[in-house]
């Protein structure tokens, strides 16, 4: 599976590009095969044809040489006039020379009489000796004949070398000689095959194809009877027969004018066979002409076209691929900058958005989608910071009334023992730093248990209430006033010495004690007092100390003030 991961890695341009490209070549490629291989066809055919044409030239070429030589035989034999001084008369050789003389492939011409003896020939050739055995002589009895190609027999002695230095061949022509109704002899004639070869040569480097294109000729049976010199011994040695099966080669038109055969020699040919059309009876001797040529060569002009048409679909290949890396620049441009835009905006630069790119609709699209989202997240953000913002100052409001109903007494409002704690420890560092003297009153509601007990515990409530505000009215702001539980109070005092204090107090005693309620009546209270003394002191030792005041204030009895004794000393 890396390919495919390979490929995801690529960036988007690559990946256009890539599959562009691909698909271009794939149909560079399908096409100019197709291309190819109709042209290919076409070519083919053309060869075909081409080579089909020759054959078929030489067929009727061929046709019509048996034909004229089998004419001139039987025009011969049917002049009267002529054999009726005898078959061997002076006349006779002479008309028989001079026939020699117009076609020279005719290698002898003779008159044999009904007994098969030779009368006349030409050049006095095999004269008085007998052909009663031969073929031409037996089938020339009854009608006009034209033998098959076959060996020289009788004539190979008497003949001069032939030219090819071949061994001679002849075809035979044949016809009888009438006198009235009897049949007095027959006149023969052996045409030279060098004949064919001569017709067929002649033809061959015509063709189109130039000279790459030969002729062969096959007999009825489909035996090799003519090939150029240079195949023949290689050909008959691989027992070559008509190449192309006879239905095809017989047949007329079109699609099948050429087919590529294997011949004997082992390679493959583009071949063209034509049954030879005779032009009489006599001549029909059932000839195949069949032309060939190497395929290589025959198809050199159809694989050099599919060559052609694959180098230009290819380039055309190229040409897209560039065409493409191109366009998916421009088209993956665009996305670039979205994406570095994101990261902007993913980074929290300030005023950083998604630019609308115009390039095309779809990423259009997307970067209008985007810009839109962002602008909204972006909002969403805002208004939610903003949310959180107030929260945290309302949990700060909330945790400060928590914090001051912590340090409050619910009943009178004045601070509790948590609050008096912590403002007396201040007030005391405040007092050591400056230098500055500190007192602390300690007051207590006397028989306070009676008054809950005679008026209900209410009223005790609105004692303590009535009490505070006795406190507040007689004290500065900057003093602090706490009730530490029950019916007890304390009072800090900063910057006042135990004179100024004792005055204080005593005022609060005098205050309540002046207060005459219409339900509990009057009412008094008691207080002691402390002082910040040199030296180690601390909030917990003035509570100790003037908690010990008040209780001497109470057992004097009450509605008193009574002063901490100074240090060293005993109570007053
Ligand atoms: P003393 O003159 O010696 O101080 O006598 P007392 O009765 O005032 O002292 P004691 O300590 O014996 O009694 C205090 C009473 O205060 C007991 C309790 O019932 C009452 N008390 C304490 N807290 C409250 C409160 O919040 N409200 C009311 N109504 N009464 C309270
Ligand atoms: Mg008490
Ligand atoms: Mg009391």
């Amino acid at each position: 599976m890396s390919p495919p991961t390979r490929f995801r890695g690529q960036s988007l341009r690559t990946q256009i590009s890539l599959v562009f490209a691909l698909l271009v070549i794939g149909l560079a490629v399908l096409l100019s095969l197709g291309f190819g291989e109709l042209l290919k066809r076409r070519v083919q055919s053309d060869a075909g044809h081409a080579l089909r044409t020759v054959a078929d030239n030489a067929s009727r070429q061929l046709a019509n040489g048996l034909l004229e030589r089998s004419r001139a035989v039987q025009v011969l034999a049917d002049a009267p006039g002529i054999w009726q001084k005898g078959l061997d008369s002076p006349e006779v050789h002479q008309l028989l020379a001079r026939t020699q003389a117009i076609d020279p492939y005719s290698l002898w011409i003779g008159v044999a009489d009904a007994q098969g003896v030779v009368r006349a020939a030409t050049k006095g050739l095999l004269e008085g000796q007998s052909v009663r055995e031969r073929p031409w002589f037996i089938a020339g009895l009854q009608e006009l004949h034209v033998g098959d190609v076959h060996p020289a027999k009788l004539l190979e002695q008497l003949l001069p070398p032939n030219a090819s230095g071949e061994p001679y061949r002849f075809v035979d022509f044949a016809a009888p000689i009438h006198a009235g109704r009897a049949t007095v002899g027959v006149l023969g004639m052996h045409g030279s095959w060098e004949w064919t070869r001569e017709v067929l040569e002649s033809l061959a480097p015509i063709g189109i194809q130039g000279a790459s294109v030969d002729l062969f000729v096959f007999d009825r049976a489909g035996k090799l009877i003519f090939s150029p010199q240079e195949y023949r011994s290689q050909l008959e040695a691989g027992g070559q027969h008509l190449p192309v099966p006879l239905t095809v080669a017989t047949r007329e038109s079109g699609a099948l004018s050429a087919t590529v055969v294997p011949w004997a020699d082992g390679k493959n040919y583009l071949t063209a066979s034509v049954r030879m059309e005779a032009r009489n009876a006599a001549s029909d001797l059932g000839w195949h002409i069949v032309a060939r040529e190497p395929v290589e060569i025959a198809f050199a002009d159809a694989d050099r076209a599919v060559r052609m048409a694959l180098a230009i679909g290819l380039l055309a290949a190229v040409l897209a691929a560039a065409i493409a890396w191109i366009a998916a620049r421009r088209l993956s441009e665009d996305l670039y900058a979205l994406a570095d835009a994101a990261s902007l905006v993913e980074s929290g630069k300030p005023g950083a958005t998604i630019p609308l790119v115009t390039h095309n609709r779809d990423v259009h699209q997307l970067s209008a989608a985007l810009s839109s989202m962002t602008q909204r997240l972006m909002a969403a953000h805002e208004a939610m910071e903003d949310q959180v913002r107030l929260r945290t100052l309302e949990l700060e409001a909330a945790n400060r009334a928590l914090d001051l109903q912590a340090r409050t007494d619910a009943l009178t409002g004045l601070l509790n023992r948590r609050g008096f704690d912590s403002k007396m420890e201040f007030a005391l560092a405040l007092a050591r730093r400056s230098g500055r003297p500190l007192s602390l009153v300690s007051v207590d509601v006397d028989h306070f248990k009676r008054v809950n007990d005679s008026f209900g515990h209410d009223a005790g409530d609105e004692v303590l209430r009535r009490l505070a505000q006795t406190l507040q009215q007689r004290l500065r702001a900057s003093d602090v006033i706490a009730r530490l539980g029950g019916e007890e109070f304390a009072v800090v005092l900063p910057d006042t010495a135990v004179e100024g204090a004792r005055a204080i107090a005593q005022s609060i005693v005098d205050g309540m004690a002046a207060q005459e309620d219409p339900l509990v009546g009057r009412i008094t209270v008691s207080a002691g007092i402390s002082s910040l003394r040199e030296g180690p002191d601390n909030a917990h030792e003035m509570l100790r100390r003037s908690d010990a005041a008040l209780y001497e204030a109470k057992g004097q009895g009450r509605n008193r003030v009574c002063v901490e004794p100074e240090a060293g000393q005993a109570l007053k």
